[in-house]
C-alpha cells in the first residue's frame, strides 16, 4: 500500500464524517433542463381551470419538511412552482457550516415543483456570522447557478407566531447602507441575480434604501411584503403614490404580495398590518399600471409548512380582485420574466 493510498483511506472516512452539509454533491441548476417540466406544470394547473401561481418567496426547515406531502399540498392549491429557500439549521452553523444545498436537492427530487433559491439571510447564520454567510452565498450561488438569492432579513420584527412563542431573535436590524448591505447590492449588480429583502416600511428606513437603489441601479431587488406596516405611527410616507414613484424611478425594484388577510393583527402594535386590504382600490390601480413589478408570494416558512392551502386562499383573494390579464401576470408571468428573461 503506497503512501497516497494510505492517506486516502484515512482521508475518506474523515471527509465523509465531516462532509460539510453545503458540500453534498448536487448538480448545478440548469434552466434549459428544468424549463419543459415547469411549463408543463403551469399548463396542467391551467387545464384544471385554476390560475397557476409561481410563489416567489417561501422558505422551509430542511430538517423537518416532508417533501412528498408538501408537494401534494402545492398540487391541491394550484401552486405550480415555488421558489423554495432553505433556512440554515442552527446546529450546522454551530459546526461552522454556513450554507445548505437542500433547496437544490428538493429540486432534484421534484424538478417540476421547485425553483432553487439561495438560503435565506436569517438567524442564525446571517445574524451570527454574516460575513461568512455572504461568502458562502456568493460562492454557492455562482457554483450552482441558482437563479435567485433568498430573503435577507435587513429590518425585521418578529413574526406574529414568533411573538407567541417568545422567540425574539428575529428582531433584526442591519443597516441596509452599511458594509453588509453594500456587499449584497454590489454582488446582485455584478451577477444580475435578484435578491429579496425583508425591510419594514418605516419613514426612517426609506432614505437609506433609496440611496442604495440609486447607487446600484442594476441590482434587482424584491422588497417583500408590500404594504405590510406593523406600526402605522412609524410609517407616514409610504402609500400607493409613493411606491409608484419608486417603481418609476427604479426599474429593477419589485415587490411581492406576501402578507396576511384583512383581519390579521400584529399583536405588539395591535394593528392590522396587511394594509393592502384597506386601500385595495388604490393599490390595484398601481398593480394594473405596473403588473410585472408585483410578484405573487406565499411566504411559507418553517413553522407553517403544512399551511400551503390556507395561505394560498389569502393570495387568491388578492388575485381575484384584479382584472384577468393582470391576475395572470402577477400570479406567474412576472416571476417567470424576472427569473428567466422570457415573456410567457
Ligand atoms: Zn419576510
Amino acid at each position: 500500500m503506497n503512501r497516497r493510498t494510505i492517506l486516502k483511506l484515512f482521508a475518506l472516512p474523515l471527509v465523509a464524517g465531516l462532509l460539510p452539509f453545503h458540500a453534498r454533491a448536487v448538480e448545478p441548476f440548469d434552466f434549459k433542463t428544468a424549463r419543459t417540466g415547469y411549463l408543463n406544470r403551469l399548463s396542467a394547473v391551467k387545464k384544471e381551470g385554476v390560475v397557476p401561481v409561481i410563489d416567489i418567496e417561501s422558505s422551509y426547515d430542511p430538517t423537518r419538511i416532508n417533501l412528498d406531502s408538501f408537494t401534494r399540498s402545492m398540487d391541491r392549491a394550484g401552486i405550480a412552482l415555488m421558489c423554495l429557500s432553505a433556512d440554515q439549521p442552527g446546529n450546522l452553523v454551530k459546526e461552522g457550516l454556513f450554507w445548505s444545498n437542500h433547496s437544490l436537492e428538493a429540486c432534484t427530487k421534484y424538478p417540476s415543483h421547485f425553483i432553487p433559491t439561495g438560503n435565506g439571510g436569517n438567524h442564525p447564520a446571517w445574524t451570527r456570522v454574516p460575513e461568512k454567510f455572504l461568502e458562502a452565498n456568493e460562492r454557492f450561488m455562482l457554483d450552482h447557478q441558482y437563479p435567485m438569492m433568498g430573503e435577507f432579513e435587513i429590518r425585521h420584527y418578529p413574526s406574529p407566531r414568533q411573538i407567541q412563542r417568545g422567540e425574539l431573535f428575529r428582531d433584526v436590524n442591519v443597516a441596509i447602507d452599511g458594509p453588509l448591505g453594500h456587499r449584497i447590492f454590489a454582488f446582485a449588480e455584478k451577477t444580475g441575480l435578484p435578491f429579496q429583502i425583508h425591510y419594514e416600511i418605516e419613514d426612517e428606513l426609506l432614505d437609506p434604501l433609496e440611496r442604495m437603489l440609486v447607487k446600484y441601479p442594476k441590482a434587482r431587488v424584491i422588497w417583500c411584503h408590500f404594504a405590510q406596516i406593523r406600526y402605522q405611527s412609524r410609517s407616514t410616507r409610504y402609500s400607493p403614490q409613493f411606491l409608484d414613484g419608486w417603481l418609476e424611478k427604479f426599474p429593477n425594484l419589485y415587490v411581492d404580495t406576501a402578507f396576511g388577510d384583512a383581519l390579521s393583527v400584529y399583536q405588539p402594535s395591535g394593528e392590522r398590518h396587511a394594509q393592502y386590504w384597506s386601500r385595495m382600490r388604490e393599490w390595484n390601480e398601481l398593480i394594473v399600471a405596473r403588473p410585472y413589478r408585483f410578484l405573487a408570494a406565499l411566504d411559507i416558512g418553517g413553522d407553517r409548512m403544512h399551511r400551503v392551502e390556507e395561505w394560498t386562499r389569502t393570495l387568491r383573494d388578492l388575485l381575484q380582485t384584479l382584472p384577468a390579464e393582470t391576475r395572470e401576470i402577477v400570479a406567474y408571468k412576472a416571476a417567470w420574466r424576472l427569473l428567466f428573461a422570457e415573456t410567457l
